[in-house]
This record gives C-alpha cells, structure tokens and sequence, in this order.
C-alpha cells in the first residue's frame, strides 16, 4: 500500500515537472543548454556496455580508449589544433585555473594582464596568484563592454607573461578582437589564454590563425553534458598536471576519464559544428526582433553590451525602475526563465562586475536581465516574453515612487 502510495506520487511529481518543462520558455541557454537527444543517447553506450576503464590492458578497455582518441581529434580539428594538445577536464572553471596555474608555477614571478569582466573562475584565480606574489592587471573596457587595444598594450612590461581574456561574455555578450590580441601577444613574445566558454561553438575559432596559446571550454554550454570540458595547450609550452595521480591525459590529469562525458562533448561538438551558420542565423534573426521590440516598446530600457560585435544568442537589457530579481520571480512564474546578470553569480551580493565594468550606475544594474536563446526559439515565444515583460514592469513601475517622481 505504502508502496504504491509513493510510486504514484513519484509519478506525479516527474509527471507534473516533465509537463513544466515542456510549456516552459528557455532563455537561459548561457547558464547552461538543454542536452542534444543524439548526444545523451551516443553516451548512453559507455554507460550501459562499453564501460571498461581506459587504462586497463584488454581489448575491451582498448576500444574504449579509441573512443577518447577519436574524441580528442574531433575536439582538435574543431579549433584547427593538434591532437596532443588537447586536455580533458571538468569544464570551463577547471581549464581556466589550470591554464594561469600552470603558467604562474611555471614563471614563478611576474606579471599577468586579464580584464575586469573576465568570469569570476578567472577573475578568482587571479586573486589567488595575487596573494602569492603575482601582479596583474585587471584591463578596463568601454561602455559596450571593449577592451581598448591600446591600453592593452600600455600595460605590457617586461615580466609580463600571460594575457587572459574572454573571447565572449558571459553576461553582456560582447566579443572580443582575439585575433588581434594574439597577435599583439605574439610579438611581444607573451603566452595568449583566452576564455571561450561561451564563444566556443558560436563563431568560428582557429587556435593558428588567432595566436591562441591556451584555450578553456566547456561542454554543457554547447548542448553537451555537464562536468566536462577542455584546454586547449600549444605545443611546446610549459604544460605541468593540474591533478596529480594515474597516468591518464598523458600524465598531465589524473583520474579515470569521464568516458560519456568525454564523447557526449565530442558528439555535441560534431553537430555544434554542422549548424553553427544555421544556428547563427536564426539567432540573429530572432535577436534583432527581440531586442528592436523591447527598446521600441518598452519605455527607459537600454541594451548592454556592444550593438553589433555581440553573440547571436545573447541580449542584456536594464528595464530602469523595474527591480531585476523581481522581474525574474515574475517571468518565472509565467513559464519563463531567464538570469539576473551571470547564473553563477546570482548568489554573489551586489550589482555584476561586469555591468559596473561598463559603467552603468548601480540602480540600472540591479534592474537588469540576461535573455540568452537558442536556435529552436520561435517567434510566438518572444512575442509571449515581451507581453510579459511589458505587463511586469509595468505593475512594478505602477508601485514605485522613484518612476511615479520622474514622469509627473
Ligand atoms: N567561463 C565563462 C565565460 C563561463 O560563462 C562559465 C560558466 O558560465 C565558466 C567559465 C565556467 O564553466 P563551467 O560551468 O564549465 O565550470
């Protein structure tokens, strides 16, 4: 009796999340996107049959191993890289403390240029180094959220050994000129890391062309699975193991390898790559509808990030006098999810670094959103979103003596 008791409520309960989830408008695709079918039943294999341990010595293990080889070309060949310099990790906050870890070991001393918007597994990291000596420097960006290449190279000095930073941001979306800023490392002879988390799989990127030297990625922003990510090393530079152990990744990774996870990313990958043009068009056709709509219809909204030089997938927008993180309860309960600033800071206090960064004054950034689509995004759902909004804030704009102040 109890038994069936609980079944049924079980059934319930997966029953009624499973129908929530399917009515439910994603914007949110740069906190994380939803798994590729083809992807989680390609991984479904290394769970159920081929589950041998790579480093185990018989052939069962072997054909496993030829899993993550094949993996790993793909993942190479998608950046134009070398088969060897692919390391596997746990996603983009692993690759990005390893590859300044590794270079802070290696260098000892010095000096490291990054950016005040960087993610915080960057911009942590560097905190950390701080503490142990190292310098950096935290580059400012213009209003759309731009480095400036000057400054840039104003900053260079002689014990300056690493540059990080972003190809894409998180929060904003603004992409940053990453062929020129290998290029300006490359002349001055310093080692080029950059955070392409959210770019990776968006635009194009050619490790060679680009003078990439290191590069973080992560799979679960990419429609692939959590948990799993990589970096990308060059050839002949100081690599060193982050975790230390058993003698997988060439010995620069202990761990027996998250198989799944390792070919689920390579799956994604390979259909990633197949529909980025079509997926960047429909984004950005979607894109420009939705953000010509709200800066039309909504009064004293503002873009953030740069209008132009931005991810197909990515609008940020301040609604003044209209609080975010209640904007966000509201367009939840309609069904629609979307972040207040970066999914992994809405635990952090205050307003985003990186809209502060830009310059917006705190009252506009505590009321603003982050919508981050994706190509499966229908027309019918932003005209659903913007009634919404429009509805949002305007009740909460109704109750706020600030607004009522400044329009009579
Ligand atoms: N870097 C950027 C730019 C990100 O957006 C994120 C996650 O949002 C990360 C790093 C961390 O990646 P992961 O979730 O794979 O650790």
């Amino acid at each position: 009796m109890l038994i069936t008791l609980y079944v049924v409520i079980e059934y319930n309960i997966n029953k009624t999340d499973t129908e929530a989830i399917m009515n439910m408008i994603y914007m949110d695709n740069a906190a994380t996107t939803r798994m590729r079918p083809q992807v989680y039943e390609f991984m479904l294999q290394y769970m159920k049959d081929r589950y041998a341990n790579p480093s185990s010595g018989y052939s069962f293990a072997q054909g496993v191993r030829d899993d993550i080889n094949w993996a790993r070309e793909k993942l190479a060949l998608s950046i134009n890289a070398d088969i060897d310099e692919i390391i596997m990790t746990s996603g983009g906050t692993e690759s990005d403390n390893w590859a300044l870890k590794m270079m802070a070991d290696y260098f000892k001393k010095g000096h490291i240029i990054t950016t005040k918007i960087e993610h915080h597994a960057i911009l942590r990291t560097c905190e950390f180094l701080e503490k142990h000596g190292f310098s950096i420097t935290y580059l400012n960006v213009d209003e759309f959220g731009m480095i400036k290449l000057d400054e840039l190279k104003r900053s260079i000095r002689k014990d300056t050994f690493l540059i990080s930073i972003m190809a894409a941001n998180n929060e904003v979306g603004t992409l940053q000129p990453i062929e020129k800023i290998g290029q300006i490392a490359l002349e001055k002879n310093i080692i080029f890391h950059t955070d392409a988390v959210q770019a990776y799989m968006h635009i194009p990127i050619d490790v060679k062309k680009m003078n990439i030297s290191m590069m973080s990625t992560s799979a679960h922003k990419l429609n692939g699975p959590k948990g799993t990510g990589f970096l990308y090393v060059k050839k002949n530079l100081p690599l060193a193991p982050y975790i230390h152990g058993g003698m997988q990744e060439n010995n620069m990774r202990a761990g027996t390898e998250n198989v799944a996870g390792i070919c689920g990313m390579a799956k994604a990958v390979q259909i990633a790559e197949n529909t980025m043009q079509i997926r960047y068009e429909t984004e950005r056709r979607m894109q420009k509808y939705m953000i010509s709509r709200v800066l039309n219809e909504i009064p004293f909204s503002r873009l953030n990030g740069h209008p132009v030089n931005r991810l197909s997938n990515n609008m940020n927008f301040s609604f003044q006098f209209a609080d975010g993180a209640t904007l966000l309860v509201m367009l939840d309960r309609q069904g629609i999810c979307v972040s207040a600033g970066s999914a992994c800071s809405t635990n952090e206090a205050g307003p985003s670094h990186v809209l502060k960064a830009i310059g917006l004054p705190d009252e506009l950034a505590y009321s603003t959103l982050r919508f981050t689509i994706n190509e499966t995004i229908t027309k019918n759902e932003i005209d659903y979103t913007i009634n919404c909004l429009k509805n949002d804030i305007d009740a909460l704009r109704k109750n706020s003596t600030k607004y009522i102040r400044y329009v009579t």
